[in-house]
């Protein structure tokens, strides 16, 4: 019989294609023990970073790094992952793996506890987000494999707009094609627009279930999401992430039209179109400089350049377009929350972008906008204005409390009753 009150920490895995990320976090207090990133997977330079943070205040972490080279697969990535923290005595501390997996379809609107059934559905589910899901899967797989005693749990990131009404999530589309072939609009970002929520609503001591929100996730994907009684009713990203808001390198809404007519007219191949519209474009495109928001912003201030100008003043209409454009799905609004790295960190987008909204009464208090960054949460909004808030996410906290409450609700005790 194992001590299961030393127990108490949850591993959380978030494989992309190239990298991995682990978070060692305590759920109930959010307290977080290790991170690790494991990049250029399956190339000559890969690399996994680990750092050991000690306890203290979020602002005082002390901590240790340690890079250990060439985990050149997911798999080796996990193996030298276990391995340091069998050294380091941390194995015997976890109680359970989270998973962020990024397409739960239409079947997971829940975390979700893994077992071989959960795994091939979210392989089945890859033809939807062909990118993503593949390595979510190899990720399980080798975690399955790495840690055969733990109970290991799936948190989608689509999960939260489950609860769109259909009028928000179908397209104008002929429905036989959301009906025999899935096509419709999921959203993303879904465990950080719920993360920032339910923040926002234990800061204005308010129930979740009676709140109303916009949210905007600035990073480098952005989407922005409608939140009634704490419920996703809408968000911008649609059947991929590619739809809604312009981003760091993807393009965001453009006519469709304009893909006939790069294909049929400039001879682009589907894969070009692909490239252009999801690695190109946005900031990257327009400013011809970066994807990267700093960048843009001195490039800006401090060389006085119109393109990074250009690519941020269209970054920040379209933003302030998607937050009017939910005053379609709510009555009534507790505030607008700013999150990502973006949203959390650069106060001229976020003046820009209310600058745009003082028709929905909001109105900036700059001198607390340019006091938050770096980690910082707090109101930016006047007294007088609808009120407006900068949220840092914590989706891996999210993941670690979640997988913990099923952990707890389905009493799970002995793995090989999961299988
Ligand atoms: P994320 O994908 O959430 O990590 O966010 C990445 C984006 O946040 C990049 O565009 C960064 O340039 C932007 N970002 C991070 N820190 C700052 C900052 N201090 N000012 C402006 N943008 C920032």
């Amino acid at each position: 019989m194992q001590n299961n009150s030393i127990k108490q920490n949850v591993l959380v895995i978030n494989c992309g294609s190239s990298s991995v990320k682990f978070s060692l976090i305590n759920p109930t207090t959010g307290n977080t023990m290790l991170n690790a990133i494991a990049e250029r997977l399956n190339s000559p330079q890969a690399i996994l970073k680990i750092t050991l943070l000690n306890s203290g205040s979020v602002e005082n972490k002390q901590f240790t790094e340690q890079f250990i080279e060439s985990p050149n697969s997911h798999k080796k990535a996990i193996e030298l992952l276990v391995e340091f923290l069998k050294q380091k005595h941390l194995i015997s501390q976890i109680q359970a793996i989270g998973h962020r997996v990024v397409h739960g379809g239409e079947i997971y609107c829940q975390p979700t506890l893994i077992t071989n059934n959960v795994v091939d559905n979210i392989d089945k589910l890859s033809q939807l987000a062909p990118l993503h899901n593949p390595a979510n899967v190899i990720g399980i797989k080798a975690a399955r494999l790495a840690f055969k005693s733990l109970p290991q749990f799936a948190v989608f990131d689509t999960a939260f707009h489950q609860s769109m009404p259909e009028k928000a999530y179908l397209y104008g589309i002929p429905y036989k094609l959301y009906q025999e072939n899935g096509i419709r609009r999921y959203g993303f970002h879904g465990t950080s627009h719920y993360y920032v929520a339910n923040t926002t609503a234990e800061l204005i001591n308010k129930p979740l279930n009676e709140c109303n929100f916009i949210s905007a996730h600035l990073g480098n994907g952005c989407s922005v999401t409608a939140i009634k009684n704490g419920k996703s009713v809408d968000t911008s990203m649609g059947f991929t992430p590619l739809e809604g808001v312009m981003m760091g390198t993807r393009s965001g809404d453009i006519d469709p039209g304009i893909i006939f007519y790069l294909v049929e007219q400039l001879n682009y191949t589907i894969e070009q179109v692909n490239k252009l519209l999801n690695k190109k474009s946005g900031l990257l495109g327009l400013s011809g400089i970066s994807n990267d928001c700093r960048t843009l912003e001195y490039a800006m201030l401090e060389k006085g350049d119109k393109q990074a100008e250009l690519a941020l003043n269209i970054f920040c209409y379209r933003i302030a377009k998607a937050i009017a454009s939910f005053s379609a799905s709510l009555q009534s609004i507790d505030g607008l929350i700013f999150t990502g790295g973006i949203g959390e960190n650069s106060s001229y987008v976020r003046s820009n972008i209310l600058a745009h909204l003082t028709l929905l009464n909001f109105s900036i208090d700059q001198e607390k906008n340019l006091q938050i960054k770096g980690g910082k949460s707090g109101s930016i909004s006047k007294s007088n204005s609808c009120s407006c808030w900068v949220i840092p996410t914590n989706e891996e906290w999210v993941i670690a409390k979640q997988s913990h409450q099923l952990l707890i609700e389905q009493n799970i005790t002995a793995i090989n009753q999961i299988q």
